[in-house]
């Protein structure tokens, strides 16, 4: 069936409109443009995710602290709307308007609640809340404008049954999670998802910092034990959700919490 000429085709940039629409764009027919940023996207999950969709064919842009030696990246903290709003400038100036967002940064923590302090606890809400909110709110007008647009947060398993000494941590990943519900219903008449991914334990330099300060409970081999699927989470698996999260054919899953954790929270 052929589009009338001059009706809206979502996802498409405007010069691959051009092309559709019988203009002198050299942009391949029909093809969507994929520009995605992955936050956090300089270490372990995140990194592993900006990989992924690289290889699927996005274009890639990693916002960290640290800068990307792989890609090309922008230095930013999440928790600084100034900093992701000149970031995502950045982004748009050498890619164009972003549709993917895959929000990876985050921050862990443990302390006994009793001892936390207002700060410790603002500053984990602050990265791995807030930050959710800056991202999100930086690339809508894109997604909104383009009528197409995939978003998936990276909350945690903890999530699932809480996690003590970590209850600032769980409160801001429990909150993702619930932004991510709410954002679906109000976002999905415009075309664009919102998921979330909780991974379980995943083998990244957050883990691995967290055991060697003694407090997994225990070493990485002793939860393996626990785990059905006997072995610990890597990065890849985490980029295989998203991969497939932010695809065309995922277009009617939304607002759905994806738990990967090798069957430890069913
Ligand atoms: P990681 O420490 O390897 O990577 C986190 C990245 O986030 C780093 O590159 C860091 O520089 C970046 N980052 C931190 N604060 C930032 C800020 N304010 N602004 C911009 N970037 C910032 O950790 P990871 O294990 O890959 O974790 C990735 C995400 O997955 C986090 O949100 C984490 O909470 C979540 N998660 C991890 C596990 C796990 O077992 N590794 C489990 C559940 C959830």
């Amino acid at each position: 069936m052929s589009e009338p000429r001059g009706a809206a085709l979502p996802g498409l940039r405007s010069e691959e409109r051009a092309t559709r629409e019988g203009g002198a764009s050299k942009a391949p027919r029909g093809e969507r443009t994929r520009i995605a940023v992955v936050t956090g996207g300089t270490s372990g999950i995140g990194l592993a995710i900006a990989e992924r969709l690289s290889k699927d064919g996005c274009q890639v842009a990693a916002l960290d602290l640290n800068p990307s030696a792989t890609r090309f990246g922008q230095v930013a903290d999440v928790t600084d709307r100034a900093q992701v709003d000149a970031a995502l400038a950045a982004v748009r100036e050498r890619l164009g308007p972003v549709t993917i967002l895959v929000n990876a940064a985050g921050v862990d923590g443990f302390k006994r609640f009793a001892d936390l302090t207002f700060e410790a606890w603002q500053r984990v809400i602050d990265v791995n809340l807030n930050g959710v909110f800056h991202c999100i709110q930086a690339v809508l007008p894109d997604m909104l404008e383009t009528g197409w647009g995939r978003i998936v947060n990276i909350s945690s398993s903890s999530t699932h049954s809480g996690q003590p000494f970590m209850a600032h941590y769980v409160a801001a990943k429990s909150a993702v999670n619930g932004l991510t519900k709410s954002l679906a219903l109000e976002l999905g008449p415009s075309g664009i998802t919102v998921n979330a991914v909780p991974p379980g334990m995943i083998d990244t330099p957050m883990l691995r910092r967290a055991e060697a300060r003694g407090r997994l409970g225990g070493k990485i081999e002793d939860h393996i034990e626990r785990t059905p699927v006997r072995r610990i989470g890597r990065p890849e698996d985490i980029a295989a959700a998203c991969a497939f999260l932010v695809s065309e054919e995922a277009g009617y899953i939304t607002g759905q919490i994806i738990g990967v954790n090798g069957g430890r929270n069913t």
